[in-house]
């Protein structure tokens, strides 16, 4: 086998050229390769957040980089740094004291950036902040459970952390546990094989004997009958003793498809509250926010030309920041209006993929012989909705853009709207022939142009 570095240097000059260089930046090269084991290279990405980020947009490429390598290993694993350094904690714990058995921290792996205090509120997240506040002061009381709704990059993980890091401080006795989605499906299945059928108790005494339990995510618990059974009895439990949990999710209870009613009338009867886009002043503050945290003095104007062209995705808008400072200190001078541009023509690339939303809805309306004025404004005859539907669909295969944002330009629609047209379509192409030669008929339309 060769040298792990020697591997993942071919593998990097590989990705550069297939990753936009904002993303390769910003995302892959901070990776590091820790290991092989059992024939899977271990890559360690800063923090939790870039590993999910690392695993959500570039897992297949990475696992196609390593496929071009000769002599890599045949998998890929993304850790983070706080992964590891909570492993190396928890064995010295149990190297210096192996009869105390608390719940180990790799179980709760907060972001302890994600705090309150870092937390920029405006008028979009006002209502999430100020109930997930009060849960903080009084947990399991007033807003029990609560359940924070929105679109991805809009800060719903970094509120619902926050509840726990300051409960961590306030109540350091506190049972607590953050886990996604994926995590509560996993070890819930896997409860299940190890009991033999007999019964998951290890499981429940984990998830039922809490004071603070968040399920991050819990869209994906749908279509999941067994493991919302389980959440459904978690929940009782839970509540019937008094104990807080948070829920967050990228739609609202109703919303969630092939959800078991008692599951979603629990949800929807929590103190429900949304996270919206932030409006530009909100914006440019998270950017004084992050830049003076990372003790880099970029002037308002900079900050504000950047707020005004990353409109509503947060993580994105990092992103370019990160970018941003990346630059000034490779050319070693103060970030400027071309060092914000450069950025942001990443972003994009990234964002259109030289497709545009206005050609995709052109294509739509010339196939459907209606007018665009129609489709993207506020009639609801069938002869305007079905070319709508389809043209939403169309723009979330091709261009990489928050739901919201196709929402605004659809007339101001809720992002929960434009996700059901999704689905909608989504599921015609595959039943109904007529849809999927309309939507192959289009997207050939468009890459002809
Ligand atoms: P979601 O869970 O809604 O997809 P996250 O909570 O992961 O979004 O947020 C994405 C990024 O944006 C995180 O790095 C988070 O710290 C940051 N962020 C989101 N909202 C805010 C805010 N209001 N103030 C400061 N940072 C924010
Ligand atoms: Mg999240």
């Amino acid at each position: 086998m060769e040298d792990i570095t020697v591997i993942w240097q071919d593998m990097l000059s590989i990705l550069e050229v297939e990753v936009h260089s904002l993303g390769f930046d910003v995302w892959i090269k901070p990776l590091r390769p820790v290991k092989v084991e059992d024939g899977i290279l271990v890559l360690c990405a800063p923090s939790d957040g870039a590993k999910s980020e690392v695993l959500a947009r570039y897992l297949p490429l990475l696992k196609r980089a390593l496929r071009e390598v000769e002599g890599a290993p045949s998998g890929i694993t993304i850790v983070s740094e706080d992964e590891i350094a909570q492993k190396t904690e928890e064995k010295q714990k149990e190297q210096s004291q192996p009869s105390e058995r608390t719940t180990p921290r790799s179980e709760n792996p907060l972001n302890p950036q994600y705090n309150f205090a870092d937390f920029v509120v405006g008028k979009c997240n006002r209502m999430a902040y100020e109930t997930a506040l009060a849960v903080a002061e009084n947990p399991g009381t007033l807003y029990n459970p609560l359940f924070i709704y929105g679109d991805v990059g809009l800060g719903k993980t970094h509120i619902m952390q926050a509840i726990g890091n300051d409960l961590r401080l306030s109540r350091p006795n506190m049972k607590m546990l953050y886990v996604s989605t994926d995590t509560f499906i996993n070890e819930f299945i896997a409860s299940i094989r190890t009991a033999n059928g007999i019964n998951n108790q290890s499981f429940r005494d984990k998830y039922r004997n809490l004071d603070l339990l968040m399920i991050d995510d819990v869209q994906f618990l749908s279509k999941k009958p067994s493991t919302q059974e389980e959440v459904f009895h978690t929940f009782e439990a839970l509540k019937g003793a008094g104990k807080q949990m948070v829920f967050a999710s990228d739609r609202r209870p109703q919303d969630i498809p092939d959800l078991d009613s008692r599951v979603r009338s629990r949800f929807a009867s929590s103190m429900v509250v949304d996270v919206q886009p932030p409006d530009l002043e909100t914006r440019i503050a998270i950017l004084q926010k992050k830049a003076q945290k990372a003790k880099k003095n970029i002037d308002f104007d900079e900050l504000a030309f950047i707020a005004e062209h990353v409109t509503s995705n947060i993580r994105e808008m990092e992103g370019v920041l990160t970018k941003v400072m990346f630059l000034s200190k490779l050319y070693e001078r103060k970030v400027d209006r071309a060092i914000c541009q450069e950025a942001l023509k990443d972003y994009r690339v990234q964002e259109c993929d030289e497709i545009t939303v206005d050609e995709i809805v052109d294509c739509t309306c010339k196939y459907f012989n209606a007018q665009k004025a129609d489709v993207v404004g506020k009639k609801k005859n069938k002869e305007v909705v079905v070319p709508r539907q389809i043209a939403i669909y169309l723009i979330n295969e091709f261009m990489n853009i928050p739901l919201t944002t196709i929402g605004e330009y659809f007339g101001g629609r809720e992002h929960t709207t434009v996700m059901h047209a999704r689905d909608k379509i989504s599921a015609m192409v595959s039943s109904d022939p007529k849809t999927k030669t309309a939507v192959n008929d289009i997207k050939a339309m468009i890459l002809r142009k």
